[in-house]
């Protein structure tokens, strides 16, 4: 495995290696839903290029930036385990020499849901993404179905800039008790993250109720906030019903659609999703 850490030596790297090419961009403080990621472009590809890099730009508050997790030898080591041929891993400085000057300005998809919450979030993630697609020049590029709106950002921009690059999206990796993978759980406390479980069963009871015939987006919004509601520790920052592709308010429920919320738990965010509808991600299950 090369690890690369500056820009030299991540286009030198990338020339050397055997085509196609996978990318999975990470923030780092890996956990079995990065891991899924990996392992499938490990199948699809000849090769796999993970990137490791904490984009400051994307993070609205700068203590959750301070206090992101951050473990360079254990991520190196699950990235030597998961087969990756290239980690890109640079310095703020080196990615941003001059600071950010130009930028990528997402659309109408980037200022809902998480874009409410978090203002500027998506231009950050965009730009960085368009950087280091634009380094890694990869054939296909994976991203996770629990940051679900990511997903459709980043694929109105490869459309829209005509990015030559498929987009895989992978089933959301949760624990045993429901909660999705994210390297923030780390930072909650026993009692909090069982306060946190209640967005995933929130979700789940929407999924059955519509399963049932609840079709109304309020009505399934509710019954999310409501199981939330529950939990003194856990406030909704958000519970939305979408059109799952594009992101646009629905009177009726019709597949394909998502159901995302966000709540705060001591001060830290955490969001997840259901997507109702075929094909639209790889399940977790045909990820082995
Ligand atoms: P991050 O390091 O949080 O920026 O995540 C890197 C990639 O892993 C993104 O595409 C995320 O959507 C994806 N990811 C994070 N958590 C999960 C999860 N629980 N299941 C599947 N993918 C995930």
């Amino acid at each position: 495995m090369i690890v690369a850490r500056t820009i030299d030596q991540v286009r030198d790297a990338r020339l050397n290696l055997k085509e196609p090419v996978g990318l999975v961009p990470t923030m780092g403080a890996l956990h079995r839903g990065h891991l899924a990621l990996l392992k499938t472009a490990r199948r699809s590809d000849q090769s796999v290029i993970a990137t490791l890099f904490v984009n400051r730009s994307q993070f609205g508050n700068p203590e959750d930036f301070s206090a992101y997790p951050r473990d360079e030898e254990a991520d190196l080591a699950a990235f030597e385990a998961a087969g990756v041929d290239l980690v890109f891993m640079p310095t703020e400085a080196e990615l941003y020499p001059k600071g950010i000057t130009a930028t990528v300005h997402p659309g109408r998809i980037a200022h809902e849901l998480e874009g409410t919450r978090r203002p500027g979030h998506f231009a950050g993630v965009a730009t960085v993404v368009a950087k280091i697609f634009g380094l890694t020049q990869p054939h296909r590029a994976y991203f996770g179905q629990k940051d679900w709106q990511q997903t459709r950002v980043i694929a109105e921009m490869v459309a829209n800039l005509n990015i030559p690059l498929t987009l895989t999206v992978i089933g959301t990796v949760r624990d045993s008790d429901g909660i999705a993978l994210s390297s923030r759980n780390v930072r909650l406390t026993s009692r909090e993250r069982g306060a946190a479980t209640s967005l995933y069963r929130g979700l789940t009871s929407a999924r059955e109720a519509w399963d049932a015939g609840t079709h109304a987006p309020t009505s399934l919004a509710e019954i999310v906030s409501n199981v939330i509601s529950q939990e003194p520790l856990a406030t909704t920052a958000y519970v939305e019903v979408r059109h799952a592709l594009t992101l646009t308010p629905l009177s009726k429920t019709i597949p394909p659609f998502v159901i995302a919320g966000a709540i705060e738990i001591g001060g830290i965010g955490l969001i997840d999703n259901i997507v109702v509808g075929n094909g639209l991600t790889l399940a977790e299950e045909l990820n082995g």
